[in-house]
């Protein structure tokens, strides 16, 4: 059986890292086995579902580089959730329910105040035929419940989490769908796994108890329920994410200057017990991903740990992956000399400004304008024009380590610190170089 994965997301808000996090991981789930990635667009709300939330997704999904083999909206599919219904009805396995949403808050509130866990007391399957006729006299339009089987105990192997088991008498039948005729979450889905023949789910931890209603579903369907796994939730480094969702989108990160590559790398190892590293070879982290090493406790997202794998991964970027985002002029070899100081691409403009100048010095001690006067004279250009100039200067002027370094270094890039000079030095250039430190010298 070739593995199938699907990440769902509901077009209702941007991708936030957890959701991010779901993708990737379904991604790499499939790509280890050869198998195949989709896109589910979870879009059955039609009043919360926004299209441009669904071209956001593709676009956020397309600057990560998961590429979906297939895409399904669950809006285009509303038919086969009727037909699921209609079979699922005929057997026994749906039913009306009248209660508003102020009666059931009252059950709960009542049931609480016994001490007794929430679930639904299925009111409505005490009804008679007379009342239903009656109930909707009134102009009351059923929503409706699936049926839980008290006698079938619900478990399942979980990828993350291990034996599962539930009693389907401590669930409630769950609310399907509303009044109106639209859908909720429950039953759609599992008709989406069953007909895009997905065959493990990976999700959130927050969906183990619609599994376990979701297990009985798909037994209710005559189908064979996927492999399910859970991974544990993703917090923030203070706790909850959920208040700084909105800077935790890809938008946000792109313009951080965070590479869609650095994020890969820390999500997908982020909550494992492998170590998160810059990887930026996508094949080795899908090499050794695996299930396995999936820990319960939540997993901590921090953004220094971003910025550090996101610093490192600059670093190993080739000229070609960057020369687009690079200001004109500047090749590889500036590319090689510059690349080892920057955080974030972005930052290359500050210092090929350095290279191309003007600069801007500070003021110097005579001591040292003097010895810039000296070392405008002695510059003379050969393979290594830094190693050369400072190894002669040393000889003439008996000044070694910062003193000998420091002034040349402000003179040349107005910096105290910064690339390494035996590789922009050739950058900048002889005339331009031997300006610089004429300029100094004042
Ligand atoms: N639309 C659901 C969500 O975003 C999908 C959950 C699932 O993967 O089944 O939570």
């Amino acid at each position: 059986m070739t593995v199938k994965t699907r990440f769902a997301p509901s077009p209702t808000g941007r991708l936030h890292v957890g959701n991010i996090r779901t993708a990737l991981h379904n991604w790499m789930l499939a790509q280890k086995h050869g198998g195949s990635f989709m896109l589910r667009i979870d879009d059955t709300d039609a009043e919360r579902s926004e299209e441009h939330y669904v071209d956001a997704i593709h676009a956020d999904l397309e600057w990560l580089g998961i590429k979906p083999e297939g895409q399904e909206r669950q809006s285009a599919r509303l038919a086969l959730y009727d037909q699921a219904f209609e079979t699922l009805r005929a057997a026994g396995r749906i039913y009306p329910a009248y209660e508003t949403q102020q009666e059931l808050e009252l059950k709960r509130k009542i049931q609480l105040g016994r001490g007794l866990p929430p679930i639904y007391d299925r009111g409505a399957l005490k009804l008679t035929d007379e009342d239903r006729t009656s109930k909707e006299a009134e102009g009351i339009a059923p929503h409706w419940r699936f049926k839980l089987d008290h006698d079938e105990a619900i478990t399942w192997e979980d990828g993350v989490r291990g034996p599962q088991k539930f009693d389907a008498a401590q669930l409630s039948d769950p609310v399907i769908r509303r009044a109106d005729g639209s859908w909720l979450y429950m039953l759609p889905s599992c008709v989406d796994d069953i007909h895009m023949g997905i065959t493990d789910v990976l999700r959130g931890e927050d969906h183990v108890s619609n599994t376990a209603v979701q297990v009985q579903m798909f037994t209710a369907l005559n189908a064979a329920p996927p492999r399910f796994a859970h991974e544990a939730l993703l917090v923030g480094k203070e706790g909850k994410l959920s208040k700084r969702l909105g800077s935790l989108g890809c938008d946000a990160f792109r313009e951080r200057g965070i590479e869609p590559e650095a994020l890969i790398a820390l999500l997908a190892r982020l909550g494992t017990s492998m170590p998160v590293e810059p990887i930026a070879a996508r094949e080795a982290l899908v090499d050794t991903f695996d299930l396995s090493t999936f820990g319960r406790a939540p997993a901590k997202f921090d953004d220094t740990e971003l910025d550090r794998i996101n610093a490192a991964i600059v670093h190993q970027l080739d000229y070609a992956d960057v020369k687009d985002r690079l200001p004109g002029g500047m090749d590889e070899a500036a590319w090689h000399a510059i690349r080892p100081n920057l955080e974030k691409v972005d930052d290359v403009a500050e210092w090929w400004g350095i290279v191309t100048g003007p600069v801007e010095q500070p003021a110097f001690e005579a001591e040292d304008r003097q010895y810039l006067a000296q070392a405008a004279e002695a510059l003379v250009w050969s393979d290594n024009p830094w190693g050369d100039l400072t190894a002669s200067l040393k000889q003439s002027t008996g000044r070694k380590g910062k003193p000998l370094f420091l002034p040349l270094r402000q003179a040349l890039t107005g910096m105290n610190h910064g690339p390494d000079m035996a590789e922009l030095l050739p950058l900048i250039g002889q005339d331009e170089a031997r300006a610089r430190l004429r300029t100094a010298a004042g």
